[in-house]
């Protein structure tokens, strides 16, 4: 069957690579960081400004919420999750597993699902590779993401080679449940007008925690399944980031060179670069609207706490080098008094600055590997996030 994405490498420096990968909906440049809309909306920034100021191509739902609120149901009546939000562009849905497994007080694990109460009302659901495939059809997506269990961080030999064969067992569940619902016509994401092969795509995840012997052994299983494209999952999850560095190092050259390559829930703009050299070509992360609620601006310079007294008459922008709307018209000593004021204001600034910064921050990486100095702008870039000493990251 012809994958329902086109993925193609236009240029590369190193591990580093950057590419063009066409969706049915988009056309997304990568190394790509993906915005999370974890409600269905990106907290505190309207999709206008993510589509005419950011450029933003594709973004990221979650299954796990929208499958408790509003429900499928809802969803799919409402002719699926593009339709129902008004986003048109790329669309990717994680398959709910990472949240279900967060909720280690709540779940009950077994080879057929996971049943967990929902965080809100405590109501029990049942979660499988089988559910969420279906969860996924009706929300549309254009990429879907098959359902894995997600060790800690820190988990055994033992432990981690367990959940690895049983996410590899899931994986072809969810493979052969996904292609059936294709078969019977359940994505709500289809339009009229798509031919044949622009169906939904559907990613293996790679898993192992920090042991690298089983990263290779999970990665060559879910290789044999077969996917349209491999994220690497369960990392900046309570290891230490020296674990998660050594993770990407070892696996991300061994992956499949002709498939777009996912690291899921990571992470800092270091963490980005650092991905990138390692040849990762996606990103996601909450942290620059998770941050930008609370204060935290990450900027060229490192982070910086919008409440710090010393920007209380600070007439410059977050980041002189940010380009966005934010930077060119607010200053440090406007944006920290609607913070310490309470004004919801505050928060989508900051929030929109952020999501700017991470997307400008990648157009920079690709045009770094494109002219063959991306090792260059990783040591300026990585220097510059140090010139705000302690407030850094
Ligand atoms: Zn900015």
């Amino acid at each position: 069957m012809a994958s329902p994405i086109d993925w193609k490498i236009s240029a590369r420096d190193g591990e580093a690579r950057c590419g063009i990968l066409r969706t049915r909906r988009s056309e997304i440049e990568t190394p790509v960081f993906m915005p999370v809309g974890t409600q269905g909306a990106l907290k505190g920034v309207r999709f206008e400004w993510l589509e005419d100021e950011m450029d933003a191509r594709i973004i990221l739902a979650n299954t796990y919420h929208l499958f408790l609120r509003p429900g499928v149901e809802i969803i799919r009546e409402l002719g699926g999750l593009h339709r129902f939000s008004s986003w048109n562009r790329s669309l990717l849905t994680d398959s709910g597993g990472f949240q279900v497994f967060s909720l280690t007080e709540l779940r009950k694990l077994t080879e057929d699902g996971v049943e967990f109460r929902s965080h809100i009302d405590g109501t029990k659901y049942f979660l499988s590779p089988e559910v969420s495939m279906e969860i996924q059809a009706a929300l549309g997506s254009d990429i879907v993401m098959v359902f894995d269990e997600c060790p800690p961080g820190d988990a055994g030999v033992d432990a981690t080679r367990k959940s690895l064969e049983l996410t590899a067992r899931w994986a072809q569940r969810s493979k052969d449940r996904f292609h059936q619902l294709q078969r019977d016509g359940a994505d709500a994401g289809r339009r009229p007008e798509f031919d044949e092969h622009q169906r939904q795509a559907l990613f293996g995840i790679i898993q192992g925690a920090g042991h690298l012997d089983l990263r290779s052994e999970s990665l060559a299983r879910t290789v044999e399944i077969g996917f349209d494209g491999y994220a690497i999952g369960g990392l900046s999850v309570g290891e230490e980031k020296s674990v998660m560095y050594e993770v990407l190092d070892h696996l991300a050259p061994q992956m499949p060179v002709e498939a777009p390559r996912y690291l899921m829930g990571v992470g800092t703009p270091e963490d980005l670069i650092e991905g990138v050299n390692c040849g990762v070509d996606m990103f996601d992360c909450v942290i620059p609207t998770r941050n930008g609620r609370t204060g935290s601006a990450f900027t060229s310079r490192g982070k910086l706490n919008i409440r710090n007294a010393k920007f209380a008459r600070d007439e410059g922008p977050l980041d002189p080098n940010c380009p966005c709307s934010v930077c060119r018209r607010y200053s440090l000593g406007y944006l920290r008094h609607l913070y310490q004021v309470g004004e919801m204001n505050a928060a989508i600034l900051i929030s929109h600055h952020n999501v700017a910064f991470f997307l400008d921050t990648m157009r920079k990486v690709r045009s770094a590997i494109r002219e063959g100095k991306f090792q260059e702008f990783r040591r300026r870039f990585l220097a510059g996030l140090k010139e705000n000493g302690a407030e850094s990251v």
